[in-house]
């Protein structure tokens, strides 16, 4: 049965390593959206407890209900509650109507627009946002925004981490005149947090890391992380069955690949079907040793020219993201839950 592994030791590795970069006086949350991004939700609570993390950022209230157990501070980034929930999970504003729909006492995040144009409110609603949800008796305890520059050397990097310097100003000017606590501030992902460690220095209080911790960060600077990062997920499959063709023996639907010699031929059983992209005649793409994945895969199973009993599809994703005209990110999430997930 195919299986994901997931290297403990490299999660660790990754974790110290941004954590040295970033300094002890910055808090370091870990995202786990979407199945923490394809590796699987528990899995990673485990390893990011062991890590000593506290606050987490989890797609909607679903996710956050299966970490509850692991985490003090879990924040549902998407949607409302769909029934009762721990206290410790907090629900992010991103509109008016989100103020009426919670309960008295729930967590809150406010989400604030810096320069991304995708989610949050305006700066200049700051205030009337924060007067509702005190009145309705919310506890406001983040107020971020997300850095969508992160990645790119340009000027909007800096003119958002601007942005978001005077929305700080702004809530703490509120916290006095209205009387209440100050919020954790954030605004940084892990290409941002890396970028600004290195250059200015972070002045959040917590910094979102995703992709980073799981061992990629494919950016356009240079940085003294990207090198070191270890890959946390590989996936393996095993082989179904394997035959000996003669030359000219076509295989798969529609006989795609034809042999050009007498081969030995096994088929793993990892397909479209599982989250991992269909190979068709346009992509080239091969194993971690370098067999290809001919085409075209099926919806549970792909050929290769090989018949050891297990393979490693991938020990890194990166080739096979560029083979498919995407992101890391966008291979790993796909990747389906009911894959066996394994903590080496
Ligand atoms: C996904 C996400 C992150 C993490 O981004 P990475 O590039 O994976 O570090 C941080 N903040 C928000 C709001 C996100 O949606």
């Amino acid at each position: 049965m195919a299986e994901i592994t997931l290297s403990s030791e490299s999660y660790k590795h990754n974790f110290h390593l941004i954590s040295s970069h970033i300094g002890t006086d910055v808090e370091i949350a870990a995202v786990l959206k979407d199945n923490a991004y394809g590796h699987g939700l528990e899995q990673m609570s485990i390893l990011a407890r062991e890590c000593g993390i506290k606050s987490v950022f989890v797609k909607n209230y679903n996710e956050a209900l299966r970490v509850s157990e692991y985490f003090p501070h879990i924040t549902a980034l998407y949607g409302m509650p769909e029934g009762d929930f721990p206290q410790h999970i907090a629900f992010v504003i991103n509109q008016k109507e989100h103020i009426n729909l919670l309960p008295k006492g729930t967590k809150v995040e406010l989400k604030v627009n810096a320069g991304m144009n995708r989610n949050g409110i305006e700066l200049g609603e700051i205030e009337d946002f924060i007067t509702s949800l005190l009145a309705r008796g919310l506890e406001l305890v983040g107020v971020f925004s997300h850095n969508g520059y992160g990645d790119d050397i340009d000027e909007a990097f800096t003119h958002t981490q601007e942005r978001f310097a005077d929305i700080k100003e702004c809530v703490k000017v509120l916290a006095i005149k209205y009387g209440f606590a100050l919020p954790r501030f954030h605004s940084l992902s892990s290409s941002g947090a890396i970028r600004m460690a290195s250059e200015r220095g972070i002045s959040d209080d917590l910094v979102r890391i995703g992709i980073a911790l799981y061992g990629y960060l494919d950016v356009a600077f240079s940085n003294p992380i990207s090198p070191h990062l270890r890959k946390v997920a590989a996936l393996y499959a095993d082989r179904v069955s394997t035959r000996t063709l003669d030359a000219g023996a076509r295989i798969g639907y529609s006989g795609c690949t034809t042999l050009e010699y007498p081969s030995r031929i096994s088929t793993y059983d990892i397909g479209y079907g599982d989250g991992f992209f269909r190979v068709s005649e346009r992509h080239k793409v091969y194993t971690a040793k370098g067999y290809q994945i001919l085409p075209r895969s099926s919806m549970d199973c792909f050929s290769c020219l090989c018949d050891e009993p297990r393979i490693c599809v991938f020990d890194d994703v990166s080739d096979i993201a560029k083979a498919f005209g995407t992101i890391s990110y966008e291979i790993l999430t796909h990747l389906s839950p009911s894959i066996k997930r394994t903590i080496i």
